[in-house]
């Protein structure tokens, strides 16, 4: 599966960002909660389920809806994890396909971050303040 992902021809910005999902180093919710960060870990797109790599890739309702208005369409089959889960899509789908699978992956990670983004803004400004001052006084 890694000679196929660093052989395909997408950005490597988005190669990568795939790469480090497989190996669990994406700075996700559910990571930064296991690694002692106080924040809350329902996924900002659904807010039905925990974010986590898989969540917002494939498991997330938006996520899901992505998948099955694209030229692949949503592939689950067995997969209960983010590596299973895209080595299922490289077995299944054409060398083209998978560079578009990369794509939509790249970008549905975007569409997270971009959910965080505005979740934080609507934040009351005191209430930020006072996450930033406790970050500070940990360090
Ligand atoms: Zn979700």
């Amino acid at each position: 599966m890694w000679r196929k992902l660093w052989s395909l021809k997408v950005p490597p910005k988005s190669r990568n960002l795939v790469w480090r999902a497989c190996n669990v180093v994406l700075p996700t919710a559910d990571l930064l909660k296991r690694k002692g960060v106080d924040l809350d870990v329902i996924c900002r797109l659904c807010r039905q389920q925990d974010e986590s790599i898989f969540h917002v890739m494939v498991q997330c309702p938006f996520a899901r809806q992505c998948w099955e208005v694209s030229r692949i369409g949503f592939i689950l089959g067995s997969a209960s994890a983010f590596t299973k889960w895209l080595s299922l899509g490289f077995q299944r789908l054409a060398v083209e396909d998978c560079c578009y699978l990369i794509r939509v992956c790249w970008r549905l990670c975007f569409a997270n971050v971009v959910a965080h983004l505005l979740a934080w803004e609507t934040r009351p400004i005191a209430d930020a303040r006072s996450r930033v001052s406790l970050r500070l006084r940990s360090f």
